[in-house]
Parts: C-alpha cells; structure tokens; sequence
C-alpha cells in the first residue's frame, strides 16, 4: 500500500487533501466542544437572572428556570448540537472526498498524457503532440513539450534529408570512377592521361564533398573556434581581390574592388571573413560569363558593415532565391557540375559562419540572366 502511494502521484495528492480535511474536522470539534459552555451560558444569561451557568451549578439565588432546568436545557442542547456537528463532519468530508478525487485526477491525467506521448517520442513517433487545455502551469509544460517535439521531427526529417542528400552525392561520384575503372578492366577506355585526369577529377570532388560536409558539420554544431576581433573590411576586401586577381584575368571578368574609406572596424573572424567573402566571389567568378563584371563594397548598413557582392552573371530565378543557402541545393545540378561547381554547400557554410559571428547574408537577384547580389553584414567593434 505505503508502495503504491510512493510511486502514484495522485495517490498521494489524495491523501494530502483528505489529511486537510481530517485536521479540519478535528479542529472544528474541539473549538466548538470548548466554546460551546461559555456560549451556552452568556445566551442563557440573556434570558434573565436564575438562567445561566452559576445556577447550572448550583450556586447562587434560586430564580425561574432552577439549576436543574438550565442542566437539562444544556445537555439537551449540547446532544443535539453534536448530532448536528456529526453530520456536518460527515457530509463535509464526502463532499471533500468526491471533490479531492475529482481535483487530484484533473492534475494527473494531463501528466499522464505527457507521460504517454513521451514515452511514443522516445519510440520514434515524432509526430506525438499532447492537446492543451486551458492556460495554468501544467498547459504550459504541454505547450513547451508540443514545441520539443516539433523541434525533434524537424532534426529528425533533416537527418533523414542529409542522409539521402548525402549518399546521392556521394554515389554520383563513385559510379563515374567505377564506370571509369570498369572501362579501363574491359579496354573500352584508353588508359591515357585523360582517362586518368577525369577519374582523379571525380575523386576529387569525393574529397570536397567530404571536407565541405564535415566543414558544415563543425559550423552548424557551433564547434568552429572563432577568433573575434576588431577587423578592418578593407583589408578583408584587398585579401580577396589579391587571391582571386588572377582567375578573374584568366576569364575576362573585371573585379571592380570598391574604395572602402571611413568605415567601422567589425568584430569578426578575420580568416573566416576571407572564406566567406571569397566563396561569394568564387560563385561570381564561376556564375558571370566571360567579359562581365564584379563589384565587392562595403558600407555601414543599419545592423552593422554591410559587404556585398555583385555581378554581371547568369542570375538566379526568382522561385530557387529562398533555397540557394540550403545544403546540396544548386539551381541547375548538371551546369554546375560541368562547370566544376561544388556541391551546394558552399554558401550554406558562407551563412552559418556569419551567423556564428552575429551577422547575417541574403541574396537578390533579378532573375534570370540579370545578375546576382550576395550580402552579408557584421557587428560593429565596440
Ligand atoms: P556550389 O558549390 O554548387 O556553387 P554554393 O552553395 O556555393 O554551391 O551555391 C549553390 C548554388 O547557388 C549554385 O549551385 C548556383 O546554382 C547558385 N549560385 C551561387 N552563387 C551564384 C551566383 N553568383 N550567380 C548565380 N547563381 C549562383
């Protein structure tokens, strides 16, 4: 028994309450045994001398009633109030009873609804929600444990979507070297330079893949040591203009790096900056045909140092613009693998790195053929 209420809430919520109601019954028949002679008394002695306790007694002058009557009058008076009081007791504690068990089971079943679908999410069934009723402390633990869960089928349909994602990615690859391979077992393929630059080539993109997915991987869990510090942009934008001069030269695609004067130091990563800014700038360079342009400015936007990238490029189409940091997501997955292009992660790890440093990157593009802009901004230095 003693068992059953240790481990049964709503057992010992009972109790509680019948407790309550047992010292409550104890106390009201004590105060009324003990203030029930002094009361009796002063009513009697409102009725005129020769009615009250002293004649009760005995003592004193004789008077109308008599010490025998007033006696009687109290004993009589006395049985009836307790019939009365007993019943009282007896209807009070029914009525509490009933009333416990009705307010110990309305906390219980919500906690034993949360119980149940947490016991279904830790089996899996992420689509579990709990109804919440009313707006007391116990419908909010049910809307925060709605919350949890809903958090928890979205990380587990990403984990899903990253799984997929992953192997079709990593598939496309292996199958180009094991056609590759199998070509050159059966003769079909030379076993010639180009044969072997193309499998190195394949390979290739099987080792960014793994470098970027395991990039993406330390930037999302936070796990990316950041070195913040007061950085000057301009600094940050001549980087970058120096490490990719040349491959723009090679595609006759002018770098137009806009004089940047009077801004802000930011407080940033100055290394990850530079991958940031010169991932935007690749994409550019890789997304604008020959004989286009490229701009990179800075200017102080209203959230802090806005850096943004733009170019004469193909553009981006207005229906793909709200997925084009998704991971794995390319607007056209055969142009950008024929054009070397990655795998669609680059920018997604663009995003999370200024998000890491407080700030923030979106994109607009008026469509196709029209060129795009890639902004991010960072926190000023304080
Ligand atoms: P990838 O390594 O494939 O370039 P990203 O994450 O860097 O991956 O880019 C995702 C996709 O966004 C690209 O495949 C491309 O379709 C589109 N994209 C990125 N930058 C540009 C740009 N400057 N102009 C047009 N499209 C772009």
């Amino acid at each position: 028994m003693s068992d059953y209420i240790r481990r049964h809430l709503g057992a010992r919520l009972l109790l509680s309450y019948l407790a309550i109601v047992l010292v409550g019954a104890i106390v009201l028949v004590i105060t009324s045994q003990s203030v029930l002679p002094t009361s009796f008394n002063r009513h009697m002695q409102g009725l005129g001398p020769g009615f009250g306790m002293d004649q009760m007694m005995g003592a004193g002058r004789q008077a109308q009633g008599g010490p025998g009557m007033t006696a009687q009058l109290y004993g009589d008076f006395r049985a009836s109030f307790n019939e009365a009081l007993s019943y009282a007791v007896l209807a009070a504690v029914v009525v509490a009873f009933v009333l416990s068990l009705v307010l110990s089971r309305s906390i219980i079943s919500p906690l034993r609804r949360l119980s149940a679908a947490s016991q279904r999410i830790a089996e899996g069934r992420y689509d579990e929600r709990v109804q919440v009723n009313g707006s007391d402390e116990l419908a909010h633990l049910a809307a925060r444990f709605n919350q949890m869960a809903e958090k928890l089928e979205q990380v587990e349909s990403m984990r899903r979507q990253l799984i997929g994602d992953v192997s079709h990615e990593l598939r496309t690859p292996l199958t180009a070297i094991k056609g590759s391979m199998e070509g050159l077992i059966d003769g079909v393929l030379p076993a010639d330079a180009a044969t072997f630059e193309q499998i190195h080539a394949e390979a290739d993109r099987l080792n960014r893949l793994v470098d970027d997915l395991q990039e993406l991987s330390r930037v999302e869990a936070g796990a990316t040591p950041l070195d913040l510090k007061p950085v000057d942009i301009a600094a940050v934008l001549q980087t970058v203009g120096k490490r990719l001069g040349n491959r723009f030269e090679t595609r006759h695609i002018t770098l137009h790096l806009e004089p940047v004067t009077g801004l802000p130091r930011v407080l940033a990563d100055e290394d990850r900056t530079v991958q940031v800014l010169t991932n935007l700038a690749g994409n550019a360079l890789q997304y604008t045909q020959e004989g286009g342009s490229v701009w990179i400015t800075a200017e102080r936007g209203k959230d802090g140092v806005q850096v943004s990238v733009r170019d004469t490029g193909i553009g981006i189409p207005p229906e793909h613009l709200a997925h084009i940091f998704d991971r794995f997501y390319r607007v056209d997955k055969s142009r950008s693998r024929q054009a070397g292009g990655g795998s669609g992660i680059g920018l997604t790890i663009a995003r999370a790195l200024v998000e890491a440093q407080g700030g923030r990157m979106w994109v607009a593009s008026e469509g196709q053929g029209h060129g795009s802009t890639f902004i991010f901004t960072l926190p000023v230095a304080k």
